[in-house]
């Protein structure tokens, strides 16, 4: 396997929304950054086949109090994105998003309608509209000609599986090419970690189909990992992430759907609307993501989207967005099939997305590592969040290695062959169990043991499986080619997720959202306002609760 050495004062790791604006900041501010990509920036990650619409603050839309339009966005949907976050890191962000929406208009990313600012979608009838709509469908090609405008060198298809340390502070990063027989260490002075979120923890909507995802299966948490591993703490792990959306579909893009959520009978499933409303959506689900699964345990069940009676004016809106928010290949089948919104009601269910699990930072997006720096879903979900702070991150990586320079990696080659062993190992094997069957038999044991409901006797027989999954996966996993070994690098890495989601949910001795013990059903009101901290100290994982970051 051949070797290749670059070396940088920022690695972004992830070329999604986040590493593509961290990149973009620090090269502006003079840095010799690297954007290290798994698939290729133009079109990867969640947000590459497009997103419409920005939580953002514009005072002469929402007037000048922007305490006041925080108050009323945390009683929405965001508030979940933003919970354990700490209210300094929330206004950070508020501040900012004008800013960067005021720049992507300027560099080719529609954020105005016919002149205006329109805000729809994901609100309470008649209450605070805070999601800007923009047309995005080309934002990753947008962002990519900037960065390569300034000058940041992109390396697409290495994915990133290990980080390098130098007594406490990051130092760099060991990648792998996807296609050749390659192994790249970087040399870094600060790392931004911009890998997304997870997906491929819990079974699919289809179970059949592992790739079934409402977002990118090569989203494995690869980011959070290689930081735990480093010593760097995480968060909250053990809660659970829902979404909805069309039955067996699995796509995001539930703000751009113009309806009224109604059971069988005809009836609303929600208090909110009663007639398609397409300034403010029916907001129902986002009160209770697991409502259509509920529903239909209940006996109530199934749950529709009904679009019927909307007007000719709401339904060129929805078609005006749907692409945007990446939903071509679901309109593309409705047309097929002879699906209209108008006349169709659409059946939808909730989604088990995987787990929270967040990189623990403050305001600046630093982690408990010196030079290590986590943004967007990583932390939490949404091209506001991911942009701005991967804009603020880009500032303060500058910074880092303005004061602490690049630290200079002795023995790297050592390290990296170390880390090289691994895949290997995976390589040369001649038979074996391929990712696919690792992956089902990681997925069963969450589901069953670690999913919507949990106790300490079914939790502690999960662990005890999973640990049997672990050994067996690095003794007889085995890559027969390069997309393989892809693969099994990730499922490595949910492996390990799915410990720190066993540990969390056991020591989280509670009932709280979509952690639900049923041996401790009541929420501990002690732990309001705290974060559940995992973390290890000399080789071993260990969890602790503590204040929440104001
Ligand atoms: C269909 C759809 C519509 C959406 N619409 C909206 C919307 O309208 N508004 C909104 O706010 N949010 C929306 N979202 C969510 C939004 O897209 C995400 O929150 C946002 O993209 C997060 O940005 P990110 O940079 O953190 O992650 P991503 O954009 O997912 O990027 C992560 C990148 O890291 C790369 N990567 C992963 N692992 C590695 C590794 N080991 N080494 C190197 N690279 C790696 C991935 O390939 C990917 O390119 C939508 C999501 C979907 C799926």
């Amino acid at each position: 396997m051949r070797m290749e050495h670059l070396k940088c004062d920022v690695l972004c790791v992830g070329g999604g929304i986040g590493g593509l604006m961290a990149g973009i900041r620090a090269a502006e501010l003079g840095a010799k950054v690297i954007v290290a990509e798994k698939g290729n920036v133009i079109h990867s990650g969640k947000s590459g086949g497009g997103c419409d619409h920005f939580l953002c603050y514009i005072p002469d839309v929402h007037g000048p109090d922007m305490n006041a339009y925080i108050e009323q966005m945390m009683t929405t949907q965001q508030a979940h994105n933003f919970q354990g976050l700490g209210m300094k890191r929330v206004r950070a962000h508020i501040a900012k998003t004008f800013d960067i929406i005021r720049l992507w208009d300027d560099w080719g990313i529609p954020t105005k309608q016919n002149g205006k600012y329109y805000f729809a979608g994901h609100a309470y009838p008649g209450g605070l509209r805070c999601l800007l709509k923009y047309e995005g469908r080309r934002q990753k090609p947008v962002l990519t000609d900037q960065a390569r405008k300034r000058k940041v060198n992109i390396v697409n298809r290495v994915m990133i599986f290990d980080l390098l340390t130098r007594n406490g502070s990051v130092a760099g990063a060991v990648g792998i090419d996807t296609r050749t027989d390659k192994i790249i260490a970087f040399e870094a002075g600060s790392v931004i970690l911009g890998t997304g979120g997870v997906t491929r923890l819990y079974p699919a909507l289809t179970p059949g189909w592992l790739n079934n995802n409402a977002t990118r299966p090569t989203l494995t948490g690869d980011g959070r990992l290689m930081a735990y591993r480093a010593g760097a703490e995480l968060q909250d792990v053990e809660m659970r992430v829902l979404h909805v959306g069309p039955r067996y579909f699995a796509r995001f893009g539930q703000a751009t759907w113009v309806g009224v959520f109604r059971d069988p009978e005809g009836r609303p499933i929600g208090p909110f609307v009663t007639k398609p409303e397409r300034l403010y959506g029916d907001i129902t689900p986002e009160a209770n993501k697991a409502i259509f699964r509920d529903y239909s345990k209940a006996g109530r069940g199934p749950v529709y989207m009904d679009g019927r009676g909307m007007t000719q004016e709401d339904y060129e809106d929805i078609m005006h967005w749907f692409p945007h928010e990446g939903l071509t290949p679901m309109l593309d089948h409705m047309k097929e099939e002879g699906i209209d919104h108008r006349k169709h009601p659409i059946e939808f269910m909730t989604y088990d997305q995987g787990c929270q699990g967040r990189v623990v930072t403050n305001e600046k997006g630093e982690a408990s590592l010196k030079g290590l720096y986590a943004i967007g879903d990583e932390l939490a979900n949404g091209v506001s969040n991911a942009s701005v702070f991967g804009w603020l991150c880009g500032e303060s990586a500058v910074d880092h290695v303005k004061n602490a320079g690049v630290p200079g990696v002795t023995g790297m080659k050592e390290e990296v062959e170390e880390r090289a062993s691994l895949v290997h190992e995976l390589s040369s094997r001649k038979e074996g169990a391929d990712w696919t069957e690792v992956n089902v038999a990681l997925q069963q044991i969450m589901h069953d043991y670690a999913g919507a409901r949990r106790t300490e006797a079914l939790l502690s027989a999960g662990a005890f499986h999973l640990a049997r999954l672990k050994k067996k996966a690095y003794e007889i996993m085995r890559a027969g080619n390069r997309h393989e070994l892809i693969r099994c690098l990730e499922v490595l890495n949910l492996i390990y997720l799915g410990e720190i989601v066993f540990q969390g949910a056991l020591d989280r001795k509670e009932t709280r959202g979509t952690h639900v013990r049923l041996d401790y059903p009541l929420t501990d009101s002690r732990m309001n306002g705290m974060i559940h901290v995992a973390r290890r100290v000399n080789g071993k994982p260990i969890t602790e609760w503590r204040a929440i970051n104001k």
